[in-house]
């Protein structure tokens, strides 16, 4: 299988999906930044500084672990990509630091970041401290009830909170007003979008960034094994830790390639966020992409146990990648994750975040039905962040 598309075509996409449905005076500003992304990207002084920093403050490359007592007691060779070891815990610091340096490159004075459990608002807040940049993270009312040491983290970093009030006082708002405010800001403010979402090119951008993951997980595996994995495992949020994995293997067709996303409490609408088991295509924050909806076409609120996956879209890519049928999608629910929280965390003292759970979960449940394989698993994130809001859970 090497004719899978690794690059949307010049209006951004990936097949049908993707695109930049935005208005005409950001679609301009839109095209200079793809212009600038294009010409850092083989810029040999950005190569370095963005290598540099990735080795040296977010300390990658982060190892592959052999889980040796979980691969015993399920019967399939486990191994985890150890994203959970960055600097702030996950695979995020991996874009945001390359947003922040596009940001710069590009002459603005500040980063606009929407967030909605606030670990892309650290994630972009980090990086805005490291590279001089002012911080402005939209985020929900409630959310910010809910995710108050995120909200003390990003405080300490120096980025300013600004509070959605609006709907659902969520995520959702969260982002239209974020948008709203880069409408009025855009000559001096860059947009750093979350994951392998939002309209052309960022879906392209932190995909580039987030490939570093797949580069050094295929070398380190050969390294290991001398062979190949027979399943990457990945969750499925908005996309880009899945899609960071899967890009170096994408061409490797005896690799299968698998993304999880969260069936939280069930298969009725609003109960998960599982975008492309259940979604249909439509619009939603200037792309096109399989999306949650109604019978009325109205977008529904999406949920996850994991607050990191429950977006009621999903990278274009991905949409692709599903249609072709290069990469399997499954699901897995609430429970199961937790419980996977628990495995991996006493068989291996580890403890995942939720949203990386999702798939350990499946790894498990694949390694009882079909044993003595070699599954790679992309741990996305530390569970740290989880730890209150799971104990609060047992009582
Ligand atoms: C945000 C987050 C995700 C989901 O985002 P993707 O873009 O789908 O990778 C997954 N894991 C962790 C730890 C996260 O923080």
């Amino acid at each position: 299988m090497n004719n899978v598309i690794t690059m949307p075509d010049n209006k951004g996409f990936y097949g049908e999906f993707g695109g930049q449905f935005l208005p005409d005076e950001l679609k301009y500003e839109f095209d200079k930044i793809t212009d600038a992304f294009l010409k850092l990207k083989d810029d040999n002084n950005f190569k370095k500084e963005y290598e540099y920093l990735l080795k040296h403050y977010v300390g990658r490359p982060s190892p592959i672990y052999f889980a040796k007592n979980l691969s015993k007691k399920y019967g399939s060779e486990i191994y985890l990509k150890r994203e959970d070891l960055n600097h702030t815990g996950a695979h995020k610091i991996n874009h945001c630091i390359g947003e922040a340096l596009l940001a710069k490159s590009m002459g603005k004075k500040k980063i606009i970041a929407e967030t909605g459990a606030g670990q892309h608002g650290v994630a972009t807040a980090t990086a805005a401290a490291l590279l001089g940049l002012e911080c402005d993270i939209y985020m929900g009312e409630k959310d910010i009830e809910k995710e108050k040491p995120n909200v003390k983290k990003m405080k300490i970093l120096g980025a300013n909170i600004i509070s959605a009030k609006s709907g659902s006082k969520t995520l959702k708002e969260a982002v239209d007003e974020a948008f709203l405010a880069y409408k009025k800001e855009y000559k001096t403010a860059l947009y750093a979008i979350g994951s392998v979402v939002g309209p052309h090119p960022f879906p392209m951008i932190v995909e580039y960034f987030q490939s570093i993951v797949g580069k050094e997980a295929k070398e380190q595996f050969l390294d290991m094994t001398e062979t190949l994995p027979d399943k990457v495992i990945a969750c499925v949020g908005g996309g880009s830790n899945a899609i960071g994995i899967f890009s170096a293997f994408l061409d490797d067709s005896n690799v299968e390639l698998y993304g999880i996303e969260p069936l939280g409490k069930g298969a009725k609408p609003g109960q998960n966020a599982a975008s492309l088991t259940y979604g249909k295509t439509g619009i939603l924050h200037g792309f096109k992409c399989l999306l949650l909806k109604d019978d009325k076409d109205n977008i529904l609120n999406a949920y996850s146990i994991a607050s990191g996956l429950d977006y009621p879209g999903v990278g274009p890519k991905h949409c692709y990648l599903k249609k072709i049928e290069r990469v399997k999608y499954k699901t897995i629910d609430d429970k199961e994750a937790l419980s996977a929280f628990f495995e991996l965390s006493k068989t291996e003292g580890i403890i995942p975040a939720l949203e990386s759970s999702h798939a350990v979960a499946y790894a498990i449940k694949d390694s009882i039905q079909n044993k003595n394989q070699k599954i790679l698993i992309n741990l996305s994130g530390r569970g740290d962040k989880d730890i209150d809001f799971i104990l609060n859970l047992k009582k």
